[in-house]
């Protein structure tokens, strides 16, 4: 029987976990967490009853606690109960589904404790990518990628060796906006942002998507999970490749199947067992694909180029990256800035910030809120 904790379970990737759970044996749910959402944990908590649960908001995990009296499962509050549901429930594998930087206190906690991560929460990876990963090394902890595309590479990469590996490609479906112009993309809503064509995905990867910047993310992630800076994008719309390998002999190896996260859930939960999953559509080859590919616009979408530049500048200038955006995203949701600001505000914030090479955790904690103070003040001037 493996255990799993699920950080973020009431999220999309969470509650798709959950499913892909519901279909496949042998698999305990032995912690679960929720920022605010106490009304599906507790749903939740009656179906896979789980030891622990968390719940960031302490008022409302204090609110769980009294409707749960007499329950078997146990309820913690804060950041503590988080890391405390991370590390402290003998789980043989944490699922890290929370969105932004949230993730990375209780990320680290799991890999101190030799528990593996099946790992969602790729801002984790994006603001502190090599504390994690000598981190992981150190503590011979496995980190699984559930973000599709670099699912997808860790599996195109079992075609060659690693000095055999001449780039990483990572396809993007393009976004809401792919096919607007400048004039358009200037009076872009919210609502608009939200309508992903092909994921079903949270509201804050969903604007990333339509920024391009959570291909920007992932490029970073990428860099930090295969150790290598040889990226490019590529836009597919279609969502069916979802990533590929170019091996030096110019092979170039792809993984494909239906947009659908529950696969990639699914791989990482069962590697490097493939189970038969009769509950995930398979692709319908009758049909005509018709897949394409393009280069992206980044003249349009700049976010896409600022996080290459965040890539190649290394250090501290990813977590500035990434809190500039987690704010920029905040802002556009609440409509106080607009479509367009996102990337130039970023483009600002970078622009200010004086790089520390080879962080500590603890210089990384305070540039992050150092560039979230400083995005506030790009849009107060
Ligand atoms: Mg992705």
């Amino acid at each position: 029987m493996k255990k799993i904790a699920i950080l973020g379970s009431t999220g999309s990737i969470g509650t798709q976990s959950l499913d892909v759970i519901r279909n496949t044996p042998n698999i305990k749910v032995v912690a679960l967490t929720t920022n605010t959402q106490i009304e599906l944990l507790e749903q939740q908590i009656n179906e896979f009853k789980p030891d622990i649960v968390a719940v960031m908001n302490k008022q409302k995990a204090k609110l769980l606690e009294q409707k749960l009296r007499g329950s078997t499962t146990k309820v913690y509050g804060g950041m503590d109960g988080i890391i405390y549901a991370a590390a402290n429930t003998g789980a043989d594998m944490v699922i890290t589904a929370v969105v932004g930087t949230v993730g990375l206190l209780p990320t680290i906690e799991a890999i101190n404790n030799k528990i593996d991560i099946a790992l969602a929460n790729k801002e984790t990876l994006v603001t502190a990518g090599e504390i994690v990963i000598e981190l992981a090394n150190k503590n011979n902890v496995q980190i699984i990628p559930v973000d599709s595309e670099h699912s997808a590479i860790f599996q195109c990469l079992k075609a060659g060796k690693k000095n055999e590996v001449s780039k990483l490609i990572l396809t993007a479906s393009g976004g809401p906006f792919r096919d607007l112009d400048k004039t358009a993309l200037e009076k872009v809503t919210v609502k608009d942002a939200l309508k992903h064509p092909n994921w079903n995905m949270g509201a804050k990867i969903s604007i990333d998507s339509s920024t391009l910047m959570n291909k920007g993310l992932e490029v970073i992630e990428a860099k930090y999970l295969f150790d290598t800076n040889n990226i490019d994008v590529v836009i597919h719309k279609e969502s069916i490749v979802h990533s590929m390998v170019e091996f030096n002999d110019t092979s170039v190896i792809a993984q494909l199947g239906m947009p659908d996260m529950r696969a990639a859930i699914s791989y990482a939960l069962n590697y490097p067992m493939r189970p038969k999953n009769e509950f995930i559509p398979k692709i319908d080859w009758t049909k005509k694909l018709n897949l394409t590919f393009d280069k992206p616009n980044t003249e349009l979408f700049p976010c896409l180029n600022l996080a290459y530049y965040a890539m190649q500048q290394a250090g501290t200038m990813p977590t500035v990256l990434n809190a500039a955006n987690e704010v920029a995203v905040d802002l556009f949701m609440k409509n106080k800035i607009k479509f367009m600001d996102i990337g130039h505000i970023i483009h600002n914030v970078l622009d200010r910030h004086i790089c520390i090479f080879k962080p500590s955790l603890e210089e990384i904690l305070e540039t992050d809120m150092w560039a979230r103070k400083c995005c506030e003040e790009e849009v107060m001037l």
